[in-house]
C-alpha cells in the first residue's frame, strides 16, 4: 500500500529551509533524513517533488541519493536521455 501525502510534509519543510537560507549541504542532509523517514512510512510518490521544485539541484540530489529517482536528470513522464556520465 502506497502513501502519497509525504509531499505534504516534505515540500513545506523544504520551502521553509529555502526561505531561511539553510546552506545547501545542510539542507541535503536534513531533507535526505526526512525523505528516508517518509519512505519508511511508505511514501511512494516522492518523484512528485521534481514538479514541486523544478530544476532545483538540492531537491534533485536528495531524491537521487534517497533512491527516489534513478539519476539526477530523470523526469517523470518524459523521454529520458541520461546526462549522467558513468565512471
Ligand atoms: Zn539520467
Amino acid at each position: 500500500m502506497g502513501w502519497s501525502s509525504g509531499g505534504d510534509i516534505f515540500a513545506p519543510v523544504a520551502r521553509k529551509m529555502f526561505s531561511v537560507h539553510v546552506s545547501p549541504w545542510r539542507m541535503v542532509g536534513v531533507l535526505l533524513e526526512l525523505h528516508d523517514q517518509l519512505h519508511n512510512q511508505d511514501w511512494d510518490t516522492c518523484d512528485d517533488m521534481l514538479q514541486e521544485f523544478p530544476d532545483d539541484p538540492i531537491i534533485r540530489s536528495v531524491l537521487f541519493m534517497g533512491g527516489c529517482i534513478p539519476c539526477r536528470c530523470w523526469e517523470p513522464g518524459k523521454d529520458h536521455k541520461c546526462e549522467e556520465v558513468a565512471g
